[in-house]
């Protein structure tokens, strides 16, 4: 068991007055469990993030704090979509707890993971993703443009953790290291990978959304997984590179069988020049945008100033407190 255990619970909010007095309800008593079995200490807290709303979220969250200590909240200055939301709750959390859950509004992960989750952080565990085990109570329509989602960033080149969404388990030490990745466009659930450390991962069934309708459209889960392939994966800078590649080399075949037609005297005059220039320009065309591509897809990861390494244990720096 670690001696550090408080736990923030994370939750970004837009526009969700109609389910956070039954995610507060349920949140409390799962919270006060936690207490009781001494899994988490008394300071622990529930911390709804404002996302901008523009209903009366935060007025809500506001009378939730002053009714009961164990819930707390912080408001955005304007609607920052739910990745920032989740970022500016993790960076506030990580200055209050030593672990912190994250976790949608609508109570469509399983509280009761939760345990599971923490009792993996005290065996040692620095980030536990909660993976959905199945999808029944989803519509078929967000079933399969999710999963399909998760199939096409892995065909893309970004290393996801397979149907993980944000529903996941962070130390502290995890947070202040993540702190030091500046990029501005988030694709969180594929941040955290990077940051290594040791992870597990815990099951649990993804519940129906209870009140209110998704926050996240087709359109905007199209832009998040842009988003994520965009930062994530060099792949369709690669792919405008092969691309370019082959048109190049059937340029030289068309230019070899041009020649041949061309001496056994069978093409229209001016025909060979014709089709020879339009192959081999758009071959060396295409050739040269992948190859400009190359360069500034390492331009955009140099922008970036991801860290190059993080070290998660220094046995001189224990010589030195000793
Ligand atoms: N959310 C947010 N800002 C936004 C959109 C969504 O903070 O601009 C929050 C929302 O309140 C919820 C979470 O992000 O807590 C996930 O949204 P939702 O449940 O609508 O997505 P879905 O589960 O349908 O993918
Ligand atoms: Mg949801």
């Amino acid at each position: 068991m670690r001696k550090e255990n408080t736990l923030y619970v994370v939750i970004p909010c837009y526009n969700e007055e109609e389910v956070l007095t039954e995610t507060t309800k349920q949140l409390k008593k799962k919270m006060e469990s936690l207490i009781k079995n001494k899994k988490i200490s008394k300071e622990s807290r529930v911390m709804y993030v404002n996302d901008g709303s523009k209903d009366k979220t935060w007025e809500l969250i506001k009378k939730i704090h002053e009714k009961e200590e164990l819930f707390t909240g912080i408001t955005l200055s304007r609607n920052r979509g739910h990745q920032n939301a989740l970022l500016a709750g993790l960076m506030t959390a990580k200055n209050y707890a030593d672990v912190v859950i994250s976790m949608d509004a609508d109570l469509q992960d399983d509280i009761n993971a939760m345990d599971e989750m923490i009792d993996k952080y005290h065996e040692g565990k620095d980030i536990v993703y909660g993976v959905r085990s199945s999808r029944k109570k989803d519509t078929w329509f967000k079933k399969t443009t999710a999963q399909g989602f998760y199939k096409f960033m892995k065909f893309m080149g970004v290393d996801v953790v397979y149907n993980h969404a944000d529903y996941r388990l962070t130390s502290k030490k995890v947070l202040d290291e993540f702190e030091n990745f500046k990029e501005v466009n988030l694709f969180l659930r594929g941040m955290f990978p990077l940051v290594g450390y040791s992870s597990d991962i815990v099951y649990y069934e993804r519940a129906e959304r209870f009140a209110g309708e998704s926050k996240y459209p087709l359109k905007k889960m199209l832009n998040f997984a842009w988003d994520g392939i965009t930062s994530f994966s060099v792949r369709p800078i690669r792919m405008v590179l092969n691309v370019g590649i082959i048109i190049f080399i059937v340029s030289i075949l068309v230019l070899l069988y041009c020649l041949i037609v061309k001496i056994l005297g069978r093409a229209v005059n001016g025909w060979t020049f014709i089709v020879c220039s339009i192959w081999l320009v758009a071959g060396i065309q295409m050739l040269s945008i992948g190859i400009i591509g190359e360069y500034i897809g390492k331009i955009y990861s140099e922008t970036k100033a991801r860290p190059r390494f993080i070290i998660s244990e220094n046995l001189e720096e224990n010589n030195v407190k000793k």
